[in-house]
């Protein structure tokens, strides 16, 4: 079994970046500038976001961190987002999801400016990338992807079963997995909470993504031997043993699948990672794209 180490792998990825950062300084370039957006409270929002702002800080781009109260109105949010569209100084944006309930999540999102979407969220994006045109790709399937490529896994032909249909995970990998590319080229089936016997659909998978949000959902008994496994899910879970009292669960259940797989992502340490280099990437090809 092969560990797909998703913490190491971004770790070279940034290394590689900041030497792209470094010659555009170098070369008197303007450096690239990212700027997140966290409206409310929610815990694990913040730990995101605090992560993203750090790992652009050790890349050396710029970040700039929006933060407003829960109680902020659409319209004031849609004021910021015009800002940012504006601002010339801003490569590319993120607004952290989930938005509070009484802001109208698409409305906002439409009013991004696709070119500065570098979330890859916005439909102009998701349209681009079903065309297999160039844009920005949502950060944590082509993380997968860009996780699998660097370990050459072989996806040729392979039977992919993806769990889970969510516009930002489930969707999309399954669109990049089947394009004519490598990784790429798969037999995919997309399963959801509605579909019937999925233990015989993954015991028939070569590679399984797990994008539910279900802690350990994935038991032995559904993989076969020699599966590529990767595992999407973060879920807190409570624990008290530890001292902010949870733990960190992914979607699939590592000691029993582990040794029956040829490649496994963990949790934490694996897709995770790789989410917020692809964000880093989207947003020095926005710097390239543009300058
Ligand atoms: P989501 O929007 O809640 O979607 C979950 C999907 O799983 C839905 O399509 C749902 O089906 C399906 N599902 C739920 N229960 C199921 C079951 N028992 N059997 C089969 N399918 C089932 O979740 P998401 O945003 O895609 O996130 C999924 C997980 O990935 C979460 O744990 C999230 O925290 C994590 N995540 C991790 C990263 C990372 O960087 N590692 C990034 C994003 C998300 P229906 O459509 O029928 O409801």
């Amino acid at each position: 079994m092969i560990l797909l180490d998703g913490a190491a792998t971004a770790k070279s990825i940034k290394l590689e970046i900041a030497s792209e950062v470094e010659a555009l300084k170098k070369a008197g370039k303007k450096i690239p500038h990212l700027a997140a957006v966290l409206v409310g409270e929610d815990g694990a929002s913040m730990t995101y976001v605090g992560s993203k702002v750090k790992s652009c800080e050790e890349v050396g781009f710029a970040s700039t961190l929006i933060t407003r109260p829960a109680s902020t109105t659409e319209s004031e949010l849609l004021e910021i987002v015009r800002q940012l569209n504006n601002d010339p100084d801003i490569d590319g944006y993120i607004l952290q999801l989930p938005l509070p309930k009484h802001i109208d999540e698409h409305k906002v999102l439409l009013a991004i400016d696709p070119e500065k979407d570098v979330d890859g969220f916005h439909p102009v994006n998701v349209g681009r990338m079903m065309l297999n045109l160039p844009c920005y790709l949502p950060a944590t399937p082509a993380g997968i992807i860009e996780l699998l490529r660097r370990y050459q896994v072989p996806t040729e032909g392979k039977h992919v079963v993806v769990i889970g249909r969510s516009h930002i995970v489930g969707l999309p990998v399954s669109i990049l997995l089947q394009r004519n590319a490598n990784p790429g080229n798969c037999t995919v089936t997309i399963a959801h909470s509605r579909t019937n016997d999925l233990k015989s659909l993954c015991a028939s998978a070569d590679i399984i993504i797990a994008a539910l949000g279900k802690p350990e959902f994935v038991t032995g008994d559904m993989v076969k031997d020699g599966a590529v496994v990767v595992d999407v899910g973060i879920t807190r879970v409570p624990d008290p043993s530890k001292k902010s009292g949870f733990r960190i669960a992914g979607d699939v259940n590592f000691a029993q699948v582990a040794e029956k797989c040829s490649y496994i992502t963990p949790v934490p340490g694996g897709v995770g990672p790789m989410t917020i280099v692809s964000l880093l990437m989207n947003t020095l090809s926005a710097v390239k794209k543009h300058r």
